[in-house]
């Protein structure tokens, strides 16, 4: 009798490890419901703080330099209003996304909470590709957006700044299509402004410089002294290269940085002046002299003390959390680690302070830029700065504070801390009607 041959084992299904969910809006409202869940808000608290309070939608029609007309899709979120006007930034990108902006929106809700400014949250984006528009364009689709959204923005309503790929230009382009429909000059409309035009002293540099101070206090906490401190930065922009400049103005050497073509590494430092030079005329910072070329991936896992995120959400994740070997995070971008990957760098003990923290510095100067336009008083730069340096040092601590009460990391505390003020602001108003 023949024995029938053993059956090959059936092959395994493939199995993919589950993924973690990279959503930056359901990334945020998981973050706020941890922080809810700490302060034992009610069910419905709850649903009215982690839902955007206003959500538009618009069509740009723009003409192109080549005589075509191209329709853009814009957006602007308010996502809460409770503790004061909307504010956040716009940013121009082709990955723009409502739930990205949504999720932009609700972070800059429980930024101005952490800094306690008396701000809400908003954001704005438009889908298209900056680089490949020319200036003109990119002004014609500016002030098309913002006739747009015209209905719902203002100096007591909500008001906008620079993000990724907009910049002081754009902002006077606003500020001068919100003031032509109006008919007077509406300087607190937007912040972030050129000087020249009731733009603050010191908002340029306001996001990289209060990162600044939160890291001065971190590497005290950390017992790691700046001076000589290796810092690698992802995203070599507004903030990623002004904080270049201010980390190596305290003797911080800066070991590598990145734009979105790769980066450049070279462990005895770089000098951001210079790579600010080289950027200008290569239009990247891979290949300046004297500098060896790495991805963004490899910057993210150098052995380093202070590694800044300076870029875009979720470039520190479940893929790469474990391979981190920074001692500080400062997350000078918007959402750059995921939750699954804030637990992994908690649990190597590595300290990570988090966006609404660490980059409210700038919305800290819009604040300072707005209260100037409505007193139409302006400040030194110094004073500007000296103010700022309070503020980003008190929320360090108030952070600090929170965290060591409640035992969890910083973003958890600086969520505790920032939704408890929205929540009480939003129930000593009242539900209307
Ligand atoms: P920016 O446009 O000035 O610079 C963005 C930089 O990121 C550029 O160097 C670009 O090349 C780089 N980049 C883009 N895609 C990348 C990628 N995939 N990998 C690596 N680098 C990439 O923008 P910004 O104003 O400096 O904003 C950067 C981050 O900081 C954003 O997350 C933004 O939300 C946040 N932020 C900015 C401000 C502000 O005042 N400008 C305030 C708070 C937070």
């Amino acid at each position: 009798m023949a024995i029938a041959a053993k059956a090959a084992p059936a092959p395994l299904p493939r199995m993919t490890p589950p993924r973690e969910d990279l959503n930056p809006f359901r990334i945020a409202q998981y973050q706020f419901d941890v922080a809810a869940e700490y302060l034992k808000l009610d069910a419905g608290l709850r649903q009215v703080l982690r839902t955007p309070k206003r959500v538009m939608e618009v069509s740009i029609p723009v003409k192109m330099d080549n005589g075509q007309v191209k329709v853009f899709t814009g957006y602007r979120v308010q996502h809460n209003i409770a503790r004061g006007p909307a504010k956040g930034g716009i940013r121009y990108h082709p990955n723009v996304t409502l739930d990205e902006v949504k999720a932009l929106a609700a972070w800059m809700t429980w930024k101005t909470a952490t800094v306690n400014v008396p701000f809400g949250g908003g954001k704005g984006g438009v889908v298209c590709d900056p680089k490949r528009m020319s200036k003109t364009e990119l002004e014609r689709l500016t002030r098309r957006y913002i006739s747009e959204i015209l209905p719902i923005i203002g100096p007591d309503r909500d008001i906008p700044a620079p993000d990724v790929y907009t910049d002081a230009q754009t902002m006077a382009w606003i500020m001068d299509t919100y003031s032509m429909t109006v008919g007077y000059s509406a300087l607190g409309v937007v912040t972030g402004k050129p000087v020249s035009l009731g733009g603050s002293e010191g908002r340029n540099e306001a996001t990289a410089r209060g990162c600044l101070y939160v890291i001065e206090e971190a590497c005290q906490l950390k017992k790691i002294p700046l001076r000589g401190a290796t810092v690698a930065i992802q995203g070599f922009g507004n903030a990623g290269s002004i904080a270049a400049q201010l980390l190596a103005a305290r003797r911080a050497k800066i070991v590598a940085v990145s734009d979105s073509r790769g980066g450049a590494y070279n462990p005895r430092g770089i000098d951001p002046t210079r790579a600010l030079r080289y950027k200008e005329r290569a239009g990247t910072v891979v290949g300046m002299p004297g500098t060896s070329r790495i991805s963004n991936d490899e910057l993210l896992t150098l052995k380093c003390d202070i590694l800044i995120p300076a870029a875009l959400e979720n470039c520190i994740t479940l893929d790469n959390a474990d391979l981190i070997r920074a001692k500080i995070i400062a997350e000078a971008a918007n959402g750059p680690t995921t939750p699954r990957a804030d637990e992994i760098l908690a649990r190597k003990n590595i300290l990570v302070l988090p966006d609404i923290l660490a980059n409210a510095g700038g919305v800290t100067v819009s604040y300072f830029e707005w209260a100037q336009n409505l007193q139409g008083y302006f400040w030194q730069e110094d004073e500007v700065n000296r103010r700022l340096e309070f503020v980003m040092k008190r929320a360090f601590h108030d952070v600090y504070q929170t965290a060591r009460k409640y035992h969890v990391h910083f973003r958890t505390a600086a969520y505790i801390l920032a939704v408890g003020r929205v929540a009480e602001a939003t129930t000593v108003r009242g539900l209307f009607p």
